[in-house]
């Protein structure tokens, strides 16, 4: 008996998972990836670049939460905010929750990408390109960043995974010239892949982050669609040390910028950080 239910399958090298869905609501190539949307029984709508699942409607508040609300806590006024990716706009909605932002600028190389999240996905973007404060560019990120002679306090690089467009979103140069655009007690996040299925993705972005900025340190969190569920991302910065940050600073000004979230929160920010034995080995 075949089975006529429809799949969409991720395949990660040797491991493969298949979502059963409803139905494939956009599927093309653009000029620098595969992009499909489906509708999926157990995550809602779902988006995958290349093959792999960007993010979901049901869990991408993780992520995103956990990118944004790390950095933007651990600064003492955050203003002016990079994306590099992003083009779904979970990070920018999360990034226009506080009232200390005046800018939030977005460097997306696929506009598509921009244009099928506002069509398909506004439960996560949730109107955020809309936003005054938002300055979309479309454009490499890397090219961006080696060019701007603006300053920034909080940089997100919510990239795919280093394959295709967002291969240079890996390298020595695009960090080091993200620490120039740096202000002063500027830190830059970057997601780090999953720690079972991508292992060499933390160990070569914390080598490279290392020699680059003065506090690079991991921090983890579980995203259940992401290969592996167990997430990593970096928390880079040379004036802030995330792992001094104080549990109760943090608590007040969550409540000063009435943040209301469902992963992240004060806690979860500092146990991010006590990482797992297995990738300290894997670090040091
Ligand atoms: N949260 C996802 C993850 O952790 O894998 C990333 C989601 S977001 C959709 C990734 C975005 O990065 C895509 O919109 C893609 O077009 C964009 N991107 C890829 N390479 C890029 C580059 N070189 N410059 C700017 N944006 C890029």
């Amino acid at each position: 008996m075949t089975d006529k239910q429809q799949w969409v399958t991720e395949k990660w090298q040797d491991v493969e998972t298949r979502y059963r869905i409803q139905s494939v609501l956009y599927e093309d190539n653009s000029e620098f990836q595969h992009t499909r949307i489906v509708d999926s029984d157990r995550y809602g709508r779902m988006l995958l670049l290349d093959g792999i699942v960007q993010t979901t409607e049901k869990d991408e508040f993780i992520y995103h939460e956990m990118l944004v609300h790390v950095p933007m806590l651990s600064h003492p006024n955050p203003e002016k905010v990079l994306i590099i990716g992003g083009g779904d706009g979970g990070i920018l909605r999360e990034v226009l929750r506080y009232k200390s932002v005046t800018m939030a600028t977005m460097v997306e190389i696929d506009p598509g990408v921009i244009e099928l999240s506002k069509k398909y996905l506004p439960s996560i973007n949730d109107g955020s390109f809309e936003d005054s404060r938002v300055n979309i560019i479309i454009s490499d990120g890397a090219v961006f960043v080696k060019d701007t002679t603006e300053k920034f306090d909080v940089v997100i690089v919510d990239s795919c995974d280093p394959i295709g467009p967002a291969t240079v979103l890996f390298s020595k140069a695009f960090y080091g010239d993200i620490h120039n655009l740096l202000a002063k007690d500027g830190i830059m996040v970057c997601q780090t892949g999953s720690l079972h299925m991508q292992p060499g993705e933390q160990v070569e972005t914390y080598n490279l982050l290392s020699e680059i900025y003065g506090y690079a340190r991991p921090y983890v969190f579980t995203v259940p669609t992401y290969i592996g569920g167990l997430f990593s991302a970096m928390f880079c910065s040379d004036d802030i040390n995330p792992e001094k940050n104080d549990l109760s600073v943090i608590e007040e000004k969550a409540a000063m910028n009435n943040i209301k979230t469902r992963y992240y929160n004060p806690g979860t920010h500092i146990g991010a950080f006590h990482i797992p034995g297995f990738l300290k080995e894997r670090l040091i």
